[in-house]
């Protein structure tokens, strides 16, 4: 049946701006980098697009390696555009990355001006676009000169690949400093940053967070959940149906400790007496800081994105919340 958006998918989501530039982005966005690959069931994946469009998340993010097989998610959400989302298409951000392997030999991965510039090529096929609207860099590379690396970016954004610029997991501040400013100088200011942030993994708060207020560029934070460790899905046992189960890559049946589930349990009862489920207060809790525009959440159905919408109706947190939940994690 042909799909017609919610009239009404712009009443309810919040948009924030994203550091000084023109682009508002929803408080939530949804991350393709799990459950929208050929092994898992197309249809849900498309319930899924169409029910955070209409829930007014116009941010979509993917990257080249989301699989598996390498390029199947941007493959399938290409699909997606065709049945479905093409219409509304200059209503959408939709973003990729490269700067993980992707193809045999030596230039498949990391940052080359020959590797960007043919991925985000091949990115462009497979979602069956003309641009994208952001496109990252996934990780700093260690051996190709930064210089390189913005200059085949910021020709991307010339060449009308993609509209704006992104960095990912570039979390020694000097070094993202280092980047933003070779764009600045180029012309193609760094739109935002995506990195890994939530109540466990407080790397960028190293400074990083920080500077990006100082640079007004701004933040977008992704596995916000832990991958789905900070809600309350592992509370009792390890579901057949849940990532450590099913899949294993990235999230392990071992990571569920019975540690971590002691600290979840705690960190449960506060979302419950804030009026929240944990998914919402993991959410509500990322998105407390001024330079984080949107936070990137995974998801394996809707209903999962319709509970972790709720989070922007509790945003507020009392300074005693905040220090318990400190004590809890850290
Ligand atoms: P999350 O931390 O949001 O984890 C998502 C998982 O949490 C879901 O798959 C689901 O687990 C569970 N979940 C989600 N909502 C709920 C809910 N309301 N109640 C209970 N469980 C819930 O994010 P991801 O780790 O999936 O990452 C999100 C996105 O971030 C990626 O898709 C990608 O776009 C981006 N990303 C970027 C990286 C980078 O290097 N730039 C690296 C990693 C991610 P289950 O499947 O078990 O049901």
């Amino acid at each position: 049946m042909e799909y017609i958006a919610d009239k009404d998918r712009y009443n309810s989501m919040e948009y924030k701006r994203c550091g000084s530039s023109g682009i508002l982005l929803p408080k939530i966005s949804l991350g393709l980098w799990h459950n929208f690959s050929d092994s898992t069931v197309f249809e849900n994946s498309r319930d899924m697009a169409r029910v955070s469009f209409d829930l007014g998340i116009t941010h979509f993010d993917l990257a080249n390696n989301y699989g598996p097989p390498p390029g199947s998610a941007e493959e399938n959400f290409g699909l997606i555009l065709k049945k479905d989302l093409k219409p509304y298409r200059d209503e959408l951000i939709i973003s990729t990355k490269a700067g993980y392997d992707m193809w045999p030999g030596p230039y498949g991965n990391w940052g080359s001006r020959k590797y960007l510039i043919s991925s985000c090529d091949q990115s462009l096929k497979r979602l069956g676009l003309d641009y994208v609207d952001v496109f990252y860099h996934h990780r700093p590379d260690p051996d190709t000169p930064l210089l390189e690396t913005m200059t085949a970016l910021d020709y991307i954004v010339r060449s009308g690949r993609a509209m704006y610029i992104g960095l990912s997991n570039y979390y020694l501040p000097e070094k993202a400093k280092e980047a933003f400013a070779i764009l600045k100088d180029l012309g193609t200011p760094c739109l935002l940053h995506q990195v890994k942030y939530n109540m466990f993994d407080r790397r960028v708060e190293n400074g990083l967070l920080d500077l990006h207020d100082s640079e007004n560029i701004g933040v977008v934070t992704f596995s916000p959940l832990e991958k789905g460790i900070l809600t309350n899905k592992y509370l009792n046992g390890i579901p057949n149906d849940s990532r450590a189960k099913k899949d294993g890559r990235f999230l392990k049946p071992d990571d569920i400790t019975d540690d971590v589930v002691s600290r979840v349990l705690k960190l449960n009862s506060i979302a419950q007496s804030r009026g929240q489920t944990l998914a919402q207060m993991s959410l509500s809790w990322n998105l407390r800081h001024k330079s984080v525009s949107s936070v990137i959440i995974g998801a394996s159905r809707s209903s999962q994105i319709k509970d972790c919408i709720g989070a922007l109706e509790n945003s507020e947190f009392s300074k005693d919340e905040l220090d318990l939940i400190d004590k809890i994690v850290k």
